[in-house]
């Protein structure tokens, strides 16, 4: 009896036939990489790669309409399509009445698999804020806001290219997105029609396209397990608090990578008394691209750090005074994340076919 019971549950875990799709996100479980695993997967991120070939091309003005907007879109566009993993990237370009006129804005959306119902999102800005002619002379970088969590997310696809190959195959139904939003920022002060451009517009696509393909009832906003949102990263000592009941467990499970990563020596410049992730402190609500999403009813799990690092909407956000080891770590954790997440286990080099 015990067993029969036991194999009935576990068969509604694993393929969730007792549950709607749609509510598969409320019960998901991640799996927990066991540390050989994790030095597996954790191989092939690179610091200085990815400095060189994500981050120094998004360090330009790039706010929409530049000519930087355009190369930052362009170099998203061709690192992800040179990945094997064979990512989908689509375009949303729309235009928008702004306080200096019309803007076209343009949002990525790259999806490693279009057809699975259910996604874990990671999202970022990469536009950056504009600064009036009078302000020239000086470059605004926006390095922390947000050029650091559009080159973690691409570094992310990048070192664990093989790994979310062999996720596609395996898991069908759960995927990974990755969300590029263009106008974050208020062109001339933050109102509610003038800032959050990319998100608003976006939110209200997914909104009205149904998903999966032909569904009635669900559209694609319903796909979203869960929408992680990286902003302002990359100075040193962040600290990240809950702003979500709704999520804080996985604010908890980013806590608990951050732990046995420190245990296993994989972080540096991280002693004991330092921690990143605090699920059990409350911090204050803050704008952001997530709005439109949460005001949807979407699950949304914030990564800003409170405070707001020093150098925030100054000219000193900038190259040189990024903290490298908070970012190094950063990358290692949020990459175990997302393969916990999307219950992908590294691929054994020496022998691809035993991946999950
Ligand atoms: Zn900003």
């Amino acid at each position: 009896m015990y067993v029969v019971f036991a194999l009935v549950l576990g068969m509604c875990i694993r393929c969730g036939s007792a549950v709607p799709w749609t509510q598969q996100k409320l019960t998901h479980r991640a799996v927990t990489l066991t540390a050989e695993e994790i030095r597996s997967a954790l191989a092939h991120t690179d610091l200085d790669q990815m400095w060189r070939r994500d981050l120094t091309p998004l360090l330009v003005t790039r706010y929409p309409g530049t000519a930087g907007s355009l190369a930052v879109q362009q170099h998203i566009k061709t690192t992800l399509g040179s990945l094997e993993a064979g990512w989908n990237v689509t375009e949303d370009s729309f235009e928008s009445h702004t306080p200096y006129g019309p803007l076209t804005f343009t949002n990525l959306i790259a999806t490693l698999d279009p057809s699975a119902k259910r996604r874990l999102v990671l999202a970022c800005h990469y536009d950056s804020k504009y600064y009036p002619p009078q302000w020239h002379g000086r470059e605004f970088q926006g390095a922390t806001d947000s050029a650091v969590p559009c080159a973690m997310m691409l570094e992310l696809a990048r070192a664990l290219d093989q790994e979310l190959k062999a996720q596609k195959s395996a898991h069908p139904d759960l995927t990974l997105q990755l969300l590029f939003f263009d106008g974050e920022e208020a062109m001339f002060q933050w109102t509610a029609t003038d800032s959050l451009y990319g998100s608003r517009h976006l939110a209200q696509q997914m909104e009205s396209t149904p998903h999966p393909t032909g569904a009635t009832d669900t559209n694609l906003l319903h796909g979203i397990d869960l929408f992680v949102l990286m902003d302002l990263i990359g100075a040193p000592g962040p600290r990240f608090g809950s702003q979500f009941s709704s999520t804080s467990r996985w604010l908890t499970r980013l806590q608990h990578i951050e732990r046995r990563l420190h245990f296993m020596g994989q972080l540096v410049d991280h002693p004991s008394d330092v921690q990143y992730f605090w699920p059990y402190l409350p911090v204050g609500f803050v704008q952001d691209d997530h709005v439109p999403f949460l005001n949807r009813g979407v699950r949304v799990l914030h990564l800003i750090p409170t405070p707001f690092p020093s150098v925030w909407h100054t000219f000193d956000d900038n190259e040189e005074n990024l903290d490298r080891s908070s970012i190094q770590n950063l990358n290692k954790i949020v990459q175990i994340f997302a393969l916990e997440y999307l219950n992908a286990r590294p691929v054994d080099p020496q022998n691809p076919q035993n991946a999950p």
